[in-house]
């Protein structure tokens, strides 16, 4: 049996009472938190202290330093390997990718020896194979495809494993980037 939601009537005296006498916590928008001050103020400003560090961070958004400091142990706890010449890297964390030799050594050679870089190995994405329980809404309870369309998927899904890698993307592995500077 689901559950049935309570009906109130916009005239019903449940809807909305007439209250005098109020007091409570008022939010700078004007809401009404009762007792809850803790609320009234969280909702009501735009800035926070973090609670780790001590910085003020806009409630809407986070604490840099500790996102910096989190993102710093992340990288460093990623096993290193030595770059195969082939992969196509990133930056750590950015918009930066390299899917060829020069950019990625050009990158290197444009920062000082004792910078630290962050490079990161990538992994491959291919695309999703097309699967018959696409249809599932369409198709009565155990129907199948017609055969045209049964065919034309298998000749899809052929097709979509034989195209190899549509993107790349960061993956959880360290570049040696001493041995890059090697290679300059
Ligand atoms: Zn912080």
């Amino acid at each position: 049996m689901p559950i049935q939601e309570k009906i109130v009537m916009y005239d019903s005296p449940e809807a909305a009472s007439y209250q005098t006498g109020l007091s409570g916590w008022v939010n700078r928008d004007g809401f009404f938190w009762k007792e809850d001050e803790h609320m009234a103020r969280w909702s009501g400003c735009t800035h926070l202290i973090c609670e780790k560090c001590g910085a003020v961070y806009p409630r809407n958004g986070w604490c840099h330093p500790c996102r910096e400091k989190r993102m710093a142990e992340q990288f460093a706890a990623y096993p290193v390997e030595k770059w195969d010449g082939e992969t196509p890297c990133c930056v750590f964390d950015s918009d930066i990718y390299f899917f060829d030799e020069d950019s990625l050594l050009d990158y290197v050679a444009e920062h000082e020896p004792d910078t630290e870089l962050r490079i990161c190995k990538c992994k491959p994405m291919h695309l999703s194979f097309v699967n018959e329980d696409n249809w599932a809404d369409d198709l009565p309870e155990d129907g199948e495809l017609p055969d045209e369309v049964a065919a034309a998927v298998e000749a899809l899904n052929k097709a979509i494993s034989e195209a190899g890698p549509v993107s790349w993307w960061e993956d959880k592995i360290a570049i040696d980037v001493e041995d890059l500077r090697s290679q300059l």
